[in-house]
């Protein structure tokens, strides 16, 4: 045998030796793991490593070597210089690092030199960060996909408007999905950028005082405790507060201190503490190669981060794919590198060839499927479960789930969790995945929610806010020697449906009144509001009950619920004044004047008749018929018979003796003209003044007072009505606004019932426009109110509550059985017909219909009047007229006033007697007072 062949059979032993040497030590693979210095989540990480690497060892025919590299963000030489000397020794792969700067350093190497690299951090760089199919694998979800998961949880949240507060710009990256993909018209969302710290209060201060309540959070995890604990200082952690938490680590923190918080805290998260798979894996964490003994640092299911997650998946990943590889028969030598030589890695390009195809979106038609790389762990199936596990089998699953890259290598399949905080934990409520990214996938069902918000009202005490008016609020008057308080000082409307409700939903209330005694009324120049919405904006109440109306300005601010009432705009006036029936009521048809007018001519007719008579020789007529001849002529046109003539024609009746010459007939006929259009004018009218009541000014709707100035007209000022008359582009509702404005003294009044006493006191020069439900309240109680026209618009009342307030779909599932059952018709018929002298109005209203149809005495009493007057007068003139005639009869028969008396009141008295002595004497009444004694 030759040196030569010595030479070949000792080398040929030497191999053989090295061969089977390195199958029994198993082959040893250099890693390199580049890990942020400043972590504080290094100890966890390096325990998970550790595992990874003995599991490896234990399971597989391969040893890995780790180089470890605890680097600063800044630390770019020093990584290049490692990375180099990494390069020496003939490196498998590298994973990390953790900062954006340095990965750039390290992912330059490895894509030149074409050597695995394992990235396992949030990389929003926009374009393709790689060629197509290279070495790079980044474990860490794609910033674009997260991007869309933020913004479906933000839309499912339905939250309008919102603040985000944000440490840096590239959580705005993050936030960037859900920011462009509002519409112009969407509500005004605002950005608060955090300073350096640790002290944020000033800023969390300035959300408090912007009435924020739904808040994103996109800052580092070791922040976001402090944060949250100094917005708790300024009260943006209360009851109303929502937080979307944008770090997939936040469920990982120490809750503890807000175990009591009633804010709703959402956050995101891609490991799942709960499921078995990783529990089994932490159990494993804790055995060291060494004594196969738990280590004493415990890491808790919930504890574990999503880098250390991803660094643990992304070893296994890589380890498995090798093993792999080499069991189908590819072999991947790794080569020894240098960074100033011109050479790449053997083994790289296949290797990422392979995870490429394992792990790409077709994972159906992968021909390798007994490989549990790319997969959950099947629990069933856990190799930590038993430690003596044949080597056949492979290395776990992935902890962050489904591990599928795009051709770049980024992860483009995850599934995440939305959580909630509840109490100190946090519970899954939905999942969300990139193939459905605009959907979430409820875990938490509706009916569940539900039943937990009202196990929740059942504690729940409500601070309800309102404002004293009649009939939804009142105070009660104190009782002597006896104190109110709480709910018992008050009482009306708003106390029983809030009685009501609670019975409904197993609540209790507390009432409070508004200090300003506002509705609501917002302040362009401040930019604030004031009264009952400002109090819900405050956080100082739970609910504002009583007549406030919804408006969609206040929609904006608080939420409401659905109307307990229906109601419009509509005009409260007085009625016509009921003036008492004048007793001469029938000489109201012509004015005072027309009547002095009539007596006037009539006195000047009556003249004008006699003297025409006078001139005109027709009417000097013979008094003898028979004597053709007369030696006189007489005029029977005298005073007496002139005013006779012409009174008789006024009142239609005429008259015995008539005019006989042309011009006392012109005379005469021209009066007679007079009298027939006086006394049809006269009749016409009376008619109208005895039925009607006396007409002030008259209007039928809003139309009618906009085209007028003689009634003034107003409103409350600063409530709805205000504002929906500022608001109206309707052209008759501007003007209104316009007019009601510039009226001086102003028209409008700070309460409702101020404008009902100014309706009553103002003797219909002023309407008040007022909703509809008030208005039928003041006219059950006072009956010269009515309500005129139709409505303006309509509305209703609703509860109001904090935006986003839980108990809002409780509250208004109670109002709508309360409507359905008729509890809110019953309840407003209690307040508006019933108590507080309710009902006033309904006989009224019959007695008014009654006069309008029939005349009582009073109308027509002054006739009557009239007639008695003109008998009285008669008669005394009667008796004048006798009494003149007694003494005339005494003097001319020289007989006494006495005898002459008797003698013609008895023959007065007498209705028998048909004929009379022309001219009694003494004796003739001796005789017949002689002849009486005889009968
Ligand atoms: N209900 C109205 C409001 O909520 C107040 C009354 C009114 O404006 O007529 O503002």
């Amino acid at each position: 045998m030759t040196a030569l062949h010595f030479g070949r059979v000792l080398l040929g032993f030497v191999l053989v030796f090295v061969a089977i040497t390195q199958k029994c030590l198993g082959r040893k693979l250099h890693i390199g793991l580049f890990l942020d210095e400043d972590d504080l989540d290094n100890q966890t990480k390096s325990i998970a490593l550790q595992s990874a690497m003995y599991r490896i060892k234990l399971v597989s025919q391969y040893r890995i070597e780790p180089h470890y590299y605890y680097l600063k963000s800044t630390d770019y030489f020093k990584t290049e210089e490692k990375a180099c000397k990494l390069l020496k020794q003939g490196v498998a792969a590298i994973f990390g690092p953790e900062s954006p700067e340095l990965n750039d350093v390290i992912q330059s190497i490895s894509t030149a030199l074409e050597i695995p690299h394992f990235q396992t951090l949030w990389n929003p760089k926009s374009g393709p960060p790689t060629e197509k199919f290279g070495q790079i694998f980044n474990m860490f979800p794609s910033a674009n996909t997260l991007a869309q998961a933020v913004a479906t949880l933000i839309r499912e949240s339905d939250w309008k408007t919102y603040t985000i507060v944000y440490e840096d710009e590239t959580g705005l990256i993050r936030l960037q999905e859900a920011l462009t993909k509002r519409e112009p018209l969407d509500p005004i969302i605002s950005y608060r950028k955090l300073g350096p710290g640790p002290d944020h209060r000033s800023i969390l201060k300035e959300i408090k005082n912007s009435g924020e309540s739904q808040i994103i959070l996109d800052c580092k995890i070791d922040n976001i405790i402090n944060i949250l604990k100094q917005a708790k200082e300024v009260n943006l952690l209360e009851e109303y507060h929502s937080y979307i938490l944008t770090n997939l680590d936040a469920h990982t923190l120490n809750w503890k201190e807000f175990e009591n918080i009633r804010t709703n805290i959402t956050a995101i998260r891609l490991i799942d503490p709960n499921s078995s798979g990783i529990k089994d894996v932490i159990r494993d964490w804790h055995l060291t190669e060494e004594n196969q003994q738990y280590t004493k640092y415990e890491i808790g299911a919930e504890s574990v981060r999503v880098k250390t997650a991803l660094l643990f998946d992304a070893i296994n990943l890589f380890i498995n794919s090798f093993a792999a590889m080499e069991e189908i028969g590819e072999k991947l030598p790794v080569k020894q590198l240098s960074c100033n030589r011109y050479d790449i890695a053997s083994h790289g390009n296949d290797l990422s060839a392979f995870i490429h195809r394992e792990c790409s979106n077709n994972l159906t038609e992968n021909p390798m499927l007994d490989l549990k790389m790319c997969r959950n762990i099947n629990v069933t199936n856990n190799i930590f479960a038993i430690p003596s596990y044949p080597r056949k089998e492979r290395l776990p699953g992935p902890l962050s789930g489904l591990l599928q890259f795009d051709e770049y290598g980024q992860r483009n399949y995850y599934q995440l969790q939305i959580i909630e905080l509840v109490n100190s934990g946090f519970r899954v409520t939905s999942t969300w995945n990139p193939d459905v990214p605009d959907k979430l996938y409820e875990t938490v069902t509706t009916e569940e929610r539900e039943k937990e918000y009202e196990k929740q009202l059942t504690q729940k005490n409500f601070r309800v806010v309102s404002r004293l008016g009649a009939p939804y609020l009142i105070r009660v008057p104190k009782p002597p020697g006896k104190l109110l308080r709480g709910n018992d000082r008050f009482e009306g409307y708003a106390v029983d449906l809030m009685h009501k409700i609670c019975g409904y939903l197993n609540c209790s209330f507390t009432f409070e009144v508004v200090e300003d005694g506002s509705y609501g009324n917002y302040n362009p120049e401040k930019k604030e509001w004031n009264g009952l919405i400002r109090q819900l904006l405050d956080r100082k109440a739970d609910l504002a009950v009583c007549d406030l109306t919804i408006t969609y300005e206040r929609r904006k601010a608080v939420d409401f619920t659905m109307p307990f009432m229906t109601l419009g705009i509509s005009i409260l006036y007085a009625k016509t004044v009921k003036e008492p029936q004048e007793l001469l009521s029938f000489t109201n048809p012509l004015s005072l004047d027309v009547w002095l007018y009539m007596a006037t001519a009539y006195i000047v007719m009556s003249m004008l008749i006699f003297l025409v008579a006078r001139l005109n020789p027709n009417d000097w007529e013979n008094p003898h018929p028979c004597d053709p001849c007369p030696q006189e002529l007489e005029n029977i046109w005298d005073i007496k018979n002139c005013c006779w003539l012409t009174l008789g024609s006024i009142m239609n009746q005429g008259c015995d003796i008539m005019p006989k010459g042309i011009s006392t007939r012109m005379v005469a006929g021209m009066w007679w003209f007079f009298s027939l259009i006086m006394t049809a004018c006269y009749t016409a009218n009376l008619a109208a003044f005895l039925t009607m009541e006396r007409m002030g000014p008259t209007i039928e709707s809003a139309e009618d007072l906009a085209g007028q100035t003689k009634i003034k007209y107003g409103c409350l000022s600063g409530g709805a009505t205000y504002s929906f008359f500022r608001d109206s582009n309707f052209s008759t509702y501007h003007r209104m606004f316009v007019q009601m404005e510039s009226a001086d003294p102003s028209v409008f009044e700070k309460d409702n019932k101020d404008g009902v006493k100014r309706v009553l006191t103002s003797n219909r020069k002023y309407a008040f426009l007022m909703e509809s439900s008030s208005i039928e309240y003041e006219m059950e109680r006072n009956c010269d109110l009515i309500q005129v026209g139709g409505l303006l618009d309509s509305k209703g009342y609703g509860i109001a509550m904090p935006t986003n307030a839980q108990y809002r779909k409780q509250i208004n599932e109670a109002i709508l059985k309360m409507q359905e059952s008729g509890t809110l018709t019953q309840l407003k018929d209690k307040w508006w017909k019933e108590m507080h002298g309710g009902g006033q109005c309904k006989e009224d209203k019959h007695s008014s219909e009654a006069t309008a149809t029939e005349l009582g005495l009073d109308h027509v009493g002054g006739v009557f009047v009239v007639l008695i007057g003109g008998v009285f007068v008669a008669l005394s003139i009667a008796v004048c007229e006798f009494l003149w005639n007694v003494r005339k009869i005494a003097v001319d028969g020289q007989m006494t006033l006495k005898d002459a008396f008797d003698s013609e009141l008895k023959f007065a008295m007498d209705i028998w007697a048909r004929k009379k002595a022309s001219k009694p004497t003494s004796q003739t009444v001796s005789l017949e007072k002689l002849s009486n004694k005889i009968k």
